[in-house]
């Protein structure tokens, strides 16, 4: 049988672009290399802000389904020695991963999407030049799949995206040390009832954070840093001298990773689709993904759904996913992820002028981000900050590199979201956009 739409990876991604995909009526086949029994158990605790549920009609998490641990409203963001801190409200709430992901499998059953667990994706197949299907593996015999689109929601391995050949339309490389976060979280039991969690507090500077979790008496230490484990251990042992924690003793250890770089320039060949962790889709604040993704796979859904039903998916027919992100959520990401890759090279006492003084880590601009409206970044803010940081200079508190570093984050960032905001509305014109695109990133780096 040949289906309407194959999803490689069933996890929060691929189920939710199954409900989108099967509740417009088309055929859904979804893949999943884990079992039924395993599927979403790459690590335990995840949050997701409440209002996300109403936003992206997502099921609900509850008590009786084993879905829901925990919420909490206020966050705390605070400098390198825990001063200036900067409140954000947003009710946020914490679930279990497994039982959720094994929630939005079902969700999209209901619609008819069809799931084969145990099912691990060998290979793309392809038709004529296109691509058609996939080649899997279950239960050790090798089988075939076929479909009219295939969207790959394998995670960051990008089981598909990464198998296509160079040019067939979407960027294959595969993710580096540097492109990722090595997320390691501890949960631990806190000794003293006075410290139990209300909500929870962030040090960018050293990308870690406490948050409750399941057991009220307990919280998540969590830090994430790019190279690789050992060096997140190593940052977190100055994080553990500068900071003073609640006394805790150790549960257990998670230990993952999510992208953290620029998402591939287009998402969309002849009959193909990346998104999700496969489509490096994460914030740039903290590298989380589920919804961040659905902000694209919404517009993924409704242009997929109107080209299946004219009966053209080829790359043109996708094109306007690309178009449509870049205005909705991308070019505010690349202005992020270029400010914040160039900000990390500031040393401690620099951060601390950073949030005494409001530049980039200010209540209005992190309360935008964490809400998802327009980040507030008009002239007067930029100048505020500006002539914050010519102050910091001129006291000798900034160091010129560190001026010309966020300086050259906040340019960079810019030109890049105007870049990304004039995405080319067909493929034509698409090369030169690209070159372009390749000259900023290069000048932005990546994250330290
Ligand atoms: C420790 C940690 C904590 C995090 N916390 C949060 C958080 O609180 N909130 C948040 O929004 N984000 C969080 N993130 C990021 C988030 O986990 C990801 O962005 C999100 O899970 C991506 O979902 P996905 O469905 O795209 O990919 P995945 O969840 O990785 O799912 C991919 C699916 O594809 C399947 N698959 C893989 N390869 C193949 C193959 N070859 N064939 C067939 N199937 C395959 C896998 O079995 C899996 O089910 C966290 C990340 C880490 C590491």
């Amino acid at each position: 049988m040949q289906y309407d739409v194959l999803i490689t990876g069933g996890a929060t991604s691929g189920s939710f672009f199954a409900r989108r995909m099967a509740e417009q009526g088309f055929s859904v086949a979804v893949l999943d290399a884990s079992k039924e029994e395993k599927i979403g158990s790459k690590y335990d605790i995840f949050h997701m802000c409440a209002r996300d549920f109403d936003t992206f009609g997502l099921p609900e998490a509850s008590k009786d389904d084993g879905t829901w641990a925990f919420e909490f409203t206020e966050g705390l963001t605070a400098s390198p020695y825990n001063n200036y801190p900067k409140t954000t409200y947003d009710k946020i709430v914490g679930m279990h991963m497994h039982e959720y992901v094994l929630k939005m499998n079902r969700w999209a059953k209901e619609k008819g999407a069809e799931y084969i667990y145990g099912a691990s994706v060998i290979s793309p197949v392809f038709e004529n030049g296109r691509i058609a299907g996939v080649k899997y593996k279950k239960d050790g015999e090798e089988k075939e799949i076929r479909a009219r689109v295939i969207v790959d929601c394998s995670g960051m391995g990008g089981a598909v995206r990464t198998s296509l050949p160079d040019g067939y339309g979407v960027e294959n490389f595969t993710l580096g040390s540097n492109d990722m976060f090595y997320v390691i979280l501890r949960y631990v039991s806190l000794k003293n009832s006075e410290d139990y969690l209300k909500g929870s507090c962030g040090w960018p500077f050293y990308k870690t954070w406490i948050a409750p979790q399941h057991d009220p008496c307990g919280a998540i230490l969590g830090i994430g840093a790019c190279n690789s484990f050992g060096y997140a251990e190593e940052i977190y042992k100055d994080f553990e001298k500068s900071i003073s924690l609640p006394e805790h003793s150790i549960q257990y250890f998670e230990k993952g990773t999510t992208p953290y770089c620029r998402c591939p320039y287009s998402f969309v060949a002849d009959n193909f689709i990346a998104t999700g962790d496969a489509a490096c889709l994460t914030k740039p604040l903290n590298g989380e993904g589920i919804t961040s993704s659905m902000v694209h796979m919404e517009i993924a859904a409704k242009v997929l759904g109107k080209a299946l039903k004219k009966g053209r998916t080829r790359k043109a027919d996708l094109w306007e996913i690309n178009f449509l992100y870049n205005k909705a959520q991308g070019a505010d990401f690349c202005f992020l992820r270029a400010v914040l890759t160039k900000a990390v090279t500031a040393k401690k006492e620099e951060w601390e002028y950073f949030f005494e003084n409001d530049i980039i880590f200010s209540e209005p601009l992190m309360n935008a981000v964490s809400t998802g409206e327009e980040i507030p970044l008009t002239p007067d803010v930029l100048g505020g900050m500006i002539k914050n940081i010519a102050r910091g200079v001129k006291n000798k508190v900034i160091s010129v590199s560190t001026l010309k570093a966020v300086g050259s984050g906040v340019l960079l960032g810019t030109a890049l979201k105007n870049h990304y905001l004039s995405f080319p509305e067909t493929p034509d014109g698409f090369e030169k956009w690209c070159k372009k695109a390749d000259s900023l990133w290069l000048k932005v780096g990546k994250m330290q």
